[in-house]
């Protein structure tokens, strides 16, 4: 065994083995994977081996459709069959609901360049599956790249593609240590110690102890799962084709063939974690002891939904874990803090995602960043607080039950929650606040009467009212909106401005000023939407979206400068924000300093009744508005003390809700939706923040050869949609002619201006104002044309007022 490597993978399943081969395949040959015990001696050997596109998330959907390509490929480099039947894959809705759902899923298929699904009847599904009873099933979707391979054929192809590029593989050799070295890290072996640049944690089952080994507490839990394989069924015997691979949402049941009988794999309800602290180092090939009793339900379903298996008996049980994190996606990349400990856990699918992982970790490692927009599977996108094992606990159950449950995106799910409240959450409570969760805090949704429900729907639901109640009143009063959901990051020291001016592409802001600011990747793609605030005494704000604290925190550490203090101020600082033409009149009366006289965009720190704030006059909801930033402990008194100063002003209470109606009538684009790691300044119109004169700033070269070139091939436009009951969400696909021109990157409806809008990424040639387009909301095609961007008061009179 060499004792340098450049990278170390540990674990040898199908996620280790998939990140060994594409390092090996980008060129970095110097890398090795270290196995336990043998090759498959996690989750991988055990696994059903399925493998469909089908995915709610857009970003793992293309992930998969990326592996399932893959596959073929490394079969022919290693020359190991991986045994892959392609058998194409049905997906069956068995509520009107679900039906509803799947349709408009077919749609964001179509919207993410995934074409070879299409809608099909129930009669057609039972031609296509003999076996399946079509009792209670109402249609499903056919997609032509499903099926199900080799589980131990594959990592063995993986290795062996990597092993033919040059990569080392090294079995019956247990990881025991890890410690951190000036160059990277010392891993210390049972055969020995290696030295290395990169590790990466692919250890499956065990990645809570490898995580460990490095101080790191993951957010991942194994749970339990079930199949079972059949004895042979006769009507199989009786065809010449294999049965697709087939999921039937409402039966939690997945079924695919094997041999002449089935494999029937359950999700189940009553879910089961096991070893939440990682599996035992002896434990390899063993399998947990069946309890069909725990999922009778779930296998009466399957027994009815596929008849034939009541007349034949069951040849093998299988019981055995895989891991998952708190929203079943997989935690990918560089970890904050751990210079070159490399994140590859919590793969739920390894067969189907494998690729995909290992494809954009080698390329984050070797190039800095990877390809794709991966935020979905960031390991970044947690925070300190989701190492709590009765977190993880909780919301990984919630996850797996809810696998095959549909989750609306109204919907709040219970599990993991409350965490973090802000100090006026009991009062907003009791004024009627109805919660939602952005990572760990809870923040407003809206303010409804007492007893008030909101029903889950992919059309609007009966919280529209309510909300537009909330926009009219910001529009015509003032509203008071609780903002300690956003983050703020200080930055210090005598270093902060030209650190600041490196990382930012925008001009900075003169002291007492704030500025909408635009920070880009090394490949001049954007990586923050942000605001910053010079408050004029050498401190400096930065403020985003809260969820991406750590995220932003890693990019930040990445990228330090010299004499720079930086601290997260997020559980130290909340704030409310005024908004409405009588804000003004609000925030006077609460201060005897130059409030009222603050320019657009001027912020300052000013007494506000008995509290000292920091204020920025400035609103996402394009009217007059200031932002107010207090000590956490102040929140519930800031709050009373401006509702009290707005009571004779018509002050509302209001929420994000409505706050999201508001800003798309001013065609405001938000984080993860009009503005995405994935787009460039070009794109989305955030060119126009670009400070063009200045000499450097990360992403220059790139953002220069965008500006310099044949101009982006797609645009933001916004769209006014001739929507019925339900408005567009996102990744709808929009049209031209019938011809796919883009897609939706959030739509809703403008309350006050009484129209459904959407922001939406065309391409270049459709983007001029007129232009007629379709789009698909909830399945359905609607009507929509390019309008001129904010509708609501174009010339930005209200927030200058
Ligand atoms: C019953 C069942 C059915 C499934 N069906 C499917 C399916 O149909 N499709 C699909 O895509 N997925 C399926 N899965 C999930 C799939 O098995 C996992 O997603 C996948 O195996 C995860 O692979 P991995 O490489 O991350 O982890 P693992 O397979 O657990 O591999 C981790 C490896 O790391 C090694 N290791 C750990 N610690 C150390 C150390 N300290 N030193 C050296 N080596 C170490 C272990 O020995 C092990 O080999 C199923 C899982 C189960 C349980």
């Amino acid at each position: 065994m060499k004792s340098h490597y450049r990278v170390v993978v540990i674990g040898g399943g199908v996620v280790g083995t998939s990140v060994l081969y594409h390092l090996a395949k980008m060129g970095w040959s110097d890398v090795c994977l270290i196995e336990r015990s043998v090759l498959t001696a996690g989750s991988s050997w055990h696994a059903a081996g399925g493998i469909h596109a089908l995915n709610a998330d857009p970003n793992i959907a293309q992930l998969q459709a990326y592996t399932i390509d893959l596959l073929p490929e490394i079969e022919k480099e290693s020359g190991q069959n991986i045994g892959l039947h392609m058998t194409g894959g049905l997906t069956m809705a068995g509520t009107p609901e679900r039906w509803e759902w799947l349709q408009s899923a077919y749609r964001t298929f179509q919207s993410i360049g995934i074409e070879d699904c299409r809608l099909v009847d129930v009669e057609e599904a039972v031609a296509l599956n003999p076996i399946m009873s079509g009792d209670g099933l109402l249609g499903g979707m056919w997609a032509d790249r499903e099926g199900y391979i080799d589980t131990t054929g594959t990592v063995h192809a993986y290795a062996g593609a990597a092993k033919k590029n040059g990569a080392t593989v090294i079995e019956h050799n247990r990881v025991l240590e890890l410690n951190q070295t000036l160059e990277g890290w010392q891993v210390v072996t049972e055969k020995g110690t290696i030295n290395c640049e990169h590790v990466v944690n692919a250890a499956g089952l065990w990645a809570k102890q490898v995580g460990r080994m490095a101080g790191i507490e993951l957010p991942v839990s194994p749970l339990n799962h079930h199949y079972l394989i059949s004895d042979t069924i006769p009507a199989l015997q009786e065809i010449d084709f294999e049965v697709p691979m087939t999921v039937d949402l409402e039966g939690f049941t997945y079924l695919r063939q094997d041999q002449k009988g089935v494999l029937l794999g359950i999700y189940e309800v009553d879910h089961q974690h096991w070893m939440m602290d990682g599996a035992p180092w002896e434990y390899g090939f063993e399998l947990q002891q069946e309890d069909p009793d725990r999922i009778e339900r779930e296998l009466i379903l399957g027994f009815e939904r596929y008849p034939a298996l009541q007349e034949v008996g069951v040849k093998t049980w299988v019981n055995g874990a895989f891991t998952f994190s708190p929203d079943g996606n997989p935690l990918v990349g560089p970890v904050p803090g751990k210079r070159g400990y490399w994140s590859a856990c919590a793969v739920m699918a390894g067969f189907l995602q494998g690729g995909g992982v290992g494809k954009s970790l080698a390329e984050w490692m070797i190039h800095g960043e990877p390809e794709a927009d991966v935020y979905g599977m960031d390991v970044a996108r947690y925070g300190i607080w989701a190492e709590n094992k009765q977190y993880i606990k909780e919301t990984t159950g919630q996850f797996y039950t809810r696998r095959f449950v549909m989750t609306y995106p109204n919907e709040q799910l219970p599990a993991g929650r409350p965490i973090k409240t802000a100090p006026a959450h009991a009062d907003m409570t009791a004024a009627g606040c109805q919660w939602g969760q952005s990572w760990d805090l809870e923040v407003p949704l809206y303010f409804a009467e007492p007893g008030f429900k909101e029903t889950p729907s992919l059309k609007r639901s009966n919280a529209f009212d309510i909300v537009a109640r909330e926009c009219k009143a910001v529009r015509e009063n003032v509203g008071l909106l609780d903002i300690s959901g956003f983050s703020r990051f200080e930055v210090t020291g005598d270093g902060a401005e030209d650190w600041l001016n490196t990382i930012f592409a925008t001009k900075l802001p003169k002291p007492g000023r704030s500025r909408l600011a635009v920070a880009l990747g090394e490949d001049g793609r954007l990586k923050g939407d942000l605001t910053l605030f010079n408050w004029g005494d050498g401190t400096w704000w930065i403020m985003g979206s809260y969820y991406l604290r750590t995220w932003h925190m890693r990019w930040f550490n990445d990228h330090m400068g010299a004499n720079v203090e930086l601290r997260d101020l997020g559980d130290e600082v909340a704030g409310f924000s005024l908004s409405g033409p009588k804000s003004r009149a609000v925030i006077e009366r609460l201060s005897d300093g130059d409030v009222g006289v603050l320019p657009f965009m001027g912020c300052g720190a000013f007494d506000i009744g008995l509290l000292r704030c920091k204020v920025g006059r400035l609103s996402v909801t394009g009217e007059l508005g200031y932002e107010i930033h207090c000590r956490m402990g102040d929140h519930a008194t800031l709050r009373k003390s401006l509702l009290a100063a707005g009571a004779d002003q018509g002050m509302i209470e209001f929420g994000f809700n409505a706050l999201l109606s508001l800003r798309l009538e001013k065609s405001y684009g938000i984080w993860s939706a009009e503005f995405t790691q994935g787009y460039t300044p070009g794109m989305t119109a955030m060119d126009r923040w670009i400070d063009w004169d200045k000499p450097a700033f990360v992403g220059r070269d790139a953002a220069l050869a965008e500006r310099d070139g044949n101009g982006p091939a797609q645009v933001q436009v916004t769209l006014e949609v001739d929507a019925k009951d339900a408005d567009a969400s996102g990744y709808e696909p929009v049209w031209h002619k019938g011809e796919k021109v883009g897609f939706v990157t959030s739509g809703g409806f403008g309350h006050t201006l009484g129209k459904s809008y959407a922001m939406a990424l065309v391409n270049a040639d459709v983007a001029a104002q007129g232009t007629d387009l379709t789009l698909h909301v909830v399945g359905v095609e609607r009507g929509a044309r390019v309008i001129a961007p904010s509708p609501y008061d174009p010339a930005g009179k209200a927030m200058r007022a």
